[in-house]
C-alpha cells in the first residue's frame, strides 16, 4: 500500500508544460485523468479475479494481492526507466538522478501545498492604509475587474511565484515596455508590453502606492502591500522619468525572516562556529560587508535568528525593513520625516537594548555611534557597502572613524558574495576543457564531481535555484586590534595591497562548492571575476 501511494504521487505530481498553467494547477490534468483510469483498471482486475471462474478459489487471495501490486510495480519500473534515460542524457549516475527526481517530487508536493494555502484567498493588493486596489482604481464604484487590474495582479502574483526580489518596468523604445524580474540576483525579461497597456499598469501601481500619477518626471517613492491566503508581502516602489517614458522599480519586502539560519546560507562548519561564538557575546560589533545584492541582510537575519529574542532586547534600524522578525522592534528610517539612522540610533540607545542591528552604515555619525555602542555593553550587528574586509577598515577610516575607535569597537568583519546554486533537479556533468582539466590536475583537485546548469521546469529553464554564500571572515584578535590602533604603516600597506588574501579565501570556498557540485565555474567567474 505504501508503494502504491508513493508511485501514485510520482505520477500525479508532474508539473504541467507551460509556466502559466503550472500556476493554475500544481499538477497536469492529463496525468490526473490517466491516473484515475489506471486506479479503475486496477480495481476492475481485482474484481475480475474475485468473481472469475477461471481462478481457483484457493488462489483468489494471492491473485488479488498480485493484481493490486502489478500496477505499482509497473509504475516503479516506469520511474526507473525514466531515471535511466535521464542518467544517460545528463552523464550523472543512476543514484544521483533518482535523488534529483525525488527532490523534484518533494518540492512539487511542497509547492502544491504552499499553492493551496495561498490560493484559498486570491491575491489582493492594497495600499498602506488597507484600501483595496480595485476600490482605489474605481474610486469606490463597484464593477468587474478591469484588464489593467488583472494584468497588474498577474505581474505581482507571478513575481511572487518566481521568487523575484525586484520587479523592473522600463520603456524599451517608443512603443514597448519590458517587465523584468530579478530572481537569484539575475534579471530576466518576463513581458514585452505595449506602451499604453504598460502605462496603465504603472498608473495602477503608483495609485495603490500613494504616488502622484500626474507627475511622470520627478522621482517618487511609495509602497503597497499584497496578501494571498495567509501570506503577506510588502512592496517598495520607486518611479523616475526616463527617455521614452517612466521607469518603475518595485522591491519585494517583508517576507518571513525565520527561514534564514547560519547552517543554511552556505557557511562552512568552522565559519558557523566563529559567528555563533561572536553573537553569544554580550557586546562587540559584527560588520557584514559586500556589494549590493551580496546577501548582507540575509546573513544579518541569520545571525539574529541565533539570538534568543525573548531574553535579549533586540532593536533594528533599517532602510527599508526587508523581513519581519517577531519579538524584535524594527524601525524603518524615513529621511523625509527626519528619521535617519543616526537619530534613530541615539533614541534607541536610551531604550536599553541588548542587541542593535543597523541596516547600513553610510555616514560618519552612524559609524561612530555604532562603534561606541559596541564598547558600552551592546552587541551591534551592521552592514556596510564595501568590497572586502580590508576595504571595510579603510571605508570606516575614510568616513572619519579614528584607528583607536575602530580597533576597540570592531570584533568581526564578514565579507561575502552570493553564487547561484545549480538546480538539483537538472544539473548535469560539466564538460571541462583540456586546459581546465590540466589546471585541476596541476592543483591536485578532484574535478570528477563538477557539474553544470541545464534548465528544467522547476528552475524556469535557468539551471539555477536559490543561492549560496561564500564568505571571508576576519576576527579582530588583540594583536590585530593593537596593530590597527597604533601602526600607521599597516594602514598604508592595507591601502597599497588591498585584500588579496580575502579574495583568495573566497575563491577557495567557491572552488570547494564547485567541486562538490553545488555551483559551477561560470558563477565563480561571474561573481568574483
Ligand atoms: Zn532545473
Amino acid at each position: 500500500m505504501v508503494s502504491f501511494v508513493f508511485t501514485a504521487s510520482v505520477f500525479v505530481s508532474g508539473v504541467s508544460d507551460s509556466g502559466m498553467s503550472a500556476m493554475v494547477l500544481p499538477f497536469s490534468i492529463f496525468k490526473l485523468i490517466l491516473f484515475t483510469c489506471w486506479v479503475y483498471l486496477c480495481l476492475y482486475l481485482v474484481q475480475y479475479v474475485e468473481f472469475s471462474l477461471l481462478v481457483p478459489k484457493k488462489f483468489k487471495t494471492v491473485g488479488k494481492i498480485g493484481t493490486l501490486l502489478t500496477g505499482p510495480i509497473c509504475l516503479l519500473l516506469f520511474v526507473v526507466i525514466k531515471a535511466a534515460i535521464r542518467a544517460s542524457e545528463s552523464g550523472l549516475g543512476m543514484a544521483e538522478t533518482i535523488k534529483g527526481q525525488l527532490t523534484e517530487l518533494f518540492s512539487n508536493i511542497k509547492g502544491a501545498k504552499i499553492f493551496e494555502s495561498r490560493d484559498d484567498g486570491k491575491l489582493t493588493i492594497f495600499d498602506s492604509s488597507g484600501r483595496d486596489i480595485s476600490e482605489i482604481l474605481t474610486h469606490g464604484k463597484s464593477g468587474g475587474k478591469s484588464p489593467t487590474l488583472k494584468l497588474t495582479e498577474q505581474i505581482i502574483g507571478n513575481a511572487l511565484d518566481d521568487r523575484a526580489t525586484d520587479i523592473l518596468i522600463d520603456p524599451k523604445d517608443g512603443s514597448t515596455y519590458t517587465v523584468r524580474y530579478r530572481v537569484d540576483g539575475v534579471l530576466k525579461v518576463v513581458y514585452d508590453l505595449d506602451t499604453d497597456v504598460c502605462k496603465s499598469v504603472i498608473n495602477s501601481i503608483k495609485a495603490v502606492s500613494d504616488m502622484d500619477i500626474a507627475d511622470k518626471r520627478r522621482p517618487q517613492d511609495g509602497s503597497f502591500r499584497a496578501q494571498r491566503g495567509g501570506f503577506k508581502v510588502s512592496f517598495r516602489v520607486a518611479s523616475a522619468g526616463v527617455i521614452h517614458g517612466e521607469k518603475l522599480s518595485v522591491r519585494v519586502l517583508g517576507r518571513d525572516a525565520s527561514q534564514f539560519r547560519l547552517d543554511t546560507i552556505g557557511l562552512s562548519k568552522k565559519q558557523q562556529l566563529m559567528l555563533q561564538r561572536a553573537v553569544e557575546k554580550p557586546s562587540g560589533m559584527i560588520l557584514i560587508c559586500g556589494p549590493t545584492g551580496s546577501g548582507k541582510t540575509t546573513t544579518m537575519y541569520a545571525l539574529l535568528n541565533e539570538i534568543d529574542l525573548n531574553t535579549r532586547n533586540v532593536i533594528t534600524v533599517e532602510d527599508p525593513v526587508e523581513y519581519s522578525l517577531p519579538n524584535a522592534s524594527q524601525i524603518e528610517i524615513n529621511p523625509k520625516a527626519d528619521i535617519t539612522f543616526a537619530k534613530s540610533l541615539r533614541s534607541i540607545l536610551r531604550q536599553d537594548p541588548d542587541v542593535i542591528c543597523i541596516g547600513e552604515i553610510r555616514d560618519e555619525e552612524t559609524a561612530k555611534i555604532a562603534l561606541q555602542a559596541s564598547q558600552t555593553g551592546h552587541l551591534v550587528l551592521a552592514t556596510i557597502h564595501s568590497n572586502s574586509n580590508a576595504a571595510t577598515l579603510l571605508r570606516l577610516m575614510d568616513l572619519g572613524v579614528s584607528q583607536m575607535l575602530l580597533a576597540s569597537g570592531l570584533d568581526v568583519i564578514i565579507s561575502q558574495r552570493l553564487l547561484r546554486r545549480l538546480c538539483d533537479n537538472c544539473k548535469i556533468k560539466a564538460k571541462l576543457t583540456d586546459s581546465q582539466i590540466h589546471e585541476f590536475r596541476r592543483k591536485k583537485i578532484n574535478y570528477h564531481g563538477i557539474l553544470d546548469a541545464r534548465g528544467c521546469e522547476h528552475c524556469n529553464d535557468t539551471g539555477y535555484y536559490e543561492r549560496t554564500a561564500i564568505c571571508d571572515i576576519l576576527t579582530l584578535n588583540n594583536k590585530l586590534k593593537d596593530t590597527i590602533a597604533n601602526s600607521e604603516s599597516f594602514i598604508v600597506q592595507l591601502r597599497k595591497v588591498g585584500d588579496k588574501k580575502g579574495q583568495s579565501n573566497m575563491k577557495k570556498q567557491a572552488l570547494k562548492k564547485i567541486v562538490g557540485g553545488l555551483t559551477n565555474l561560470k558563477e565563480l567567474h561571474r561573481v568574483l571575476g
